[in-house]
């Protein structure tokens, strides 16, 4: 038998080779990723270290990553991404005639699409503040 033994540093060094690909894919121009091994225990535990990216790249991988999963959520109808609790209610209709209130729901609808989901939840607690004086 002559098949190499897969090690644990050879699988980290096999995974980072390929976080290495995918960050090249994106235009990443990041340093190779390494393989730390630590001894945790008595126990020889090897870690794939990514590459440190620099601010605009953490930036744009956290962008890619945005997309790719609102991508996601526009392909999946029957399962929408869930924005979790406090982002859970984000329309109440704003009253018709009402200025204050089609101008909450234009700031909310801006904020909705720079993804500053928090600006938008205010917007929304406002839209239904209509009868206090749009008090949040
Ligand atoms: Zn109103």
């Amino acid at each position: 038998m002559t098949t190499p033994a897969r090690t644990p540093y050879s699988a980290c060094a096999e995974e980072g080779a390929n976080l290495d690909a995918a960050l090249k894919e994106l235009g990443i121009a990041a340093p190779p990723s390494t393989v730390q091994m630590t001894e945790e225990g008595g126990m020889k535990v090897a870690r794939v270290a990514p590459p440190l990216l620099t601010p605009s790249q953490t930036a744009r991988l956290t962008g890619v990553v945005n997309d790719g999963m609102a991508m996601a959520g526009n392909r999946c109808q029957e399962r929408p991404v869930s924005l979790g609790e406090p982002y859970a209610d984000l329309s109440p209709a704003p009253v018709p005639g009402c200025v204050e209130c089609s101008a909450l729901d234009k700031e909310r609808h801006e904020a909705r699409k720079r993804r500053q989901f928090a600006t938008a939840v205010v917007a929304s607690q406002r839209i239904r503040n209509h009868e206090r004086g749009h008090r949040a």
